[in-house]
């Protein structure tokens, strides 16, 4: 499922040059966008960056300064919140609280209009998707938090809007069922082929349930792509480092002539970091002596205790300085000998191996041509 890479396929949101001054402060700066029908699509990026503002724009709780919005191709200026085909769920949930499960979730239809009957039957569909049939008659104090926000979630899908807006929906819940309700929530977006869009600022949470991701700074996108492209290839530091673990050290490129060593493999990119020479390949339209930045995940830096082989082109020396054991894999911090800390993580696969690597040892630390990034920004 990826209508984003077929360039005839038509956007069903598109934030066109949207702009969201108040007073002279902007929170969304000149941003452009578009949403597929069918994704599920995260706004990420830390707090203050205009993701809540942008959503509440297509919602219709706030007014663009300049620039339009458009669903399935018709612009949405100056359509009230509740003739739009979007409905917005938070983080507080805002149940009725002397209300039981069922009214809660019926509220909003019966507000519509709705004749009984229909409203009873839509009820019960919801109550079934949301697997919450036996606690229909109960109000919200006798919930669970998770339950409580399925009743939200079942409230807000009650009047089938073609667009669910999730702002910070599983903040009040305690890891465990934040993960568990992340694949629930994938499962009835899947189930009801709805147009799901998320604002988080958790980058775990984005990466798991989404089809795509914008990670934004500053009231601008700086990078959309499917979670797997945004963690092997941040266009720019700053991505780099606001998603997951990694290592970032500034270089200088020494030399970038085009030149491919290998056949059929990116040209070669040598670059020093403080008399580290690091080699890449890689396409990159940095000239020798620019200053950029090399980027490399932990896990993609192997961690050993004897010396490298000829055929390891990049290699540190250093002492183990600590140790995160996560279970599945360890995190070593090795201070190199220059002083700097750089960070392999190994997986955990067997305890069968001859010396694990400990405190205080002497490390080789080695990685591929293709293991790290160049970032020019
Ligand atoms: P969070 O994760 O904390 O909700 P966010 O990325 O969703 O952050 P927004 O709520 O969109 O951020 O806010 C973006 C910026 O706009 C913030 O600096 C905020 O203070 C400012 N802002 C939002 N609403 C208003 C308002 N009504 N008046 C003035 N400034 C506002």
């Amino acid at each position: 499922f990826s209508p984003w890479t077929d360039p005839s396929a038509t956007p069903f949101i598109r934030f066109e040059n949207i702009t969201k001054r108040y007073g002279d402060f902007t929170a969304v700066d000149n941003l452009t966008l578009d949403i597929y029908e069918r994704e599920f699509f995260s706004l990420l990026g830390p707090s203050g960056c205009g993701k809540t503002t942008l959503m509440r724009m297509l919602a219709g709780f706030e007014e663009p300064t300049s620039g339009r919005i458009l669903l399935q191709g018709k612009d949405l200026s100056g359509v009230p919140p509740y003739r739009r085909p979007t409905n917005m769920m938070f983080q507080s949930y805002a149940l009725f609280p002397h209300m039981t499960v069922e009214k809660n979730i019926a509220f909003g239809l019966e507000q519509d209009g709705l004749a009984k009957p229909e409203i009873k039957a839509r009820v019960e569909e919801m109550l079934k998707l949301v697997k919450l049939e036996p606690f229909a008659k109960r109000k919200p104090a006798q919930l669970s938090g998770g339950q409580r926000q399925r009743v939200a979630l079942a409230r807000s899908l009650a009047k089938r809007p073609k667009v669910l807006l999730l702002d910070e929906p599983l903040g009040a819940l305690d890891r465990k069922l934040r993960e568990e309700t992340q694949f629930e929530l994938m499962d009835i977006q899947h189930t009801l082929g709805l147009t799901f869009l998320i604002v988080t600022h958790d980058q775990e949470e984005a990466m798991t349930v989404s089809d795509r991701i914008a990670v934004m700074d500053k009231g601008v996108v700086v990078q959309v792509a499917a979670p797997a492209e945004i963690y092997e290839g941040p266009n720019c530091r700053y991505v780099a480092e606001f998603i997951g673990d990694i290592n970032i050290l500034d270089c200088a490129v020494t030399e970038n002539a085009g030149v491919c060593v290998h056949p059929g493999h990116p040209p070669l990119v040598r670059l020093e970091s403080d008399g580290m020479k690091i080699a890449v390949e890689q396409e990159c339209p940095a000239s020798n002596g620019a200053k950029v930045a090399f980027a490399i995940r932990p896990e993609k830096v192997r961690i050993s205790l004897d010396p490298p082989v000829e055929t390891d082109v990049n290699t540190a020396h250093g002492e183990v300085w600590d140790i995160g054991y996560l279970g599945d894999f360890s995190v070593f911090l090795v201070r190199l000998d220059d002083g700097r800390i750089l960070r392999a993580a190994q997986a955990n696969v067997s305890r069968l191996v001859d010396r694990p690597i400990t405190f205080g040892d002497m490390v080789w630390l080695t990685w591929p041509l293709d293991g790290g990034l160049v970032l020019t920004r």
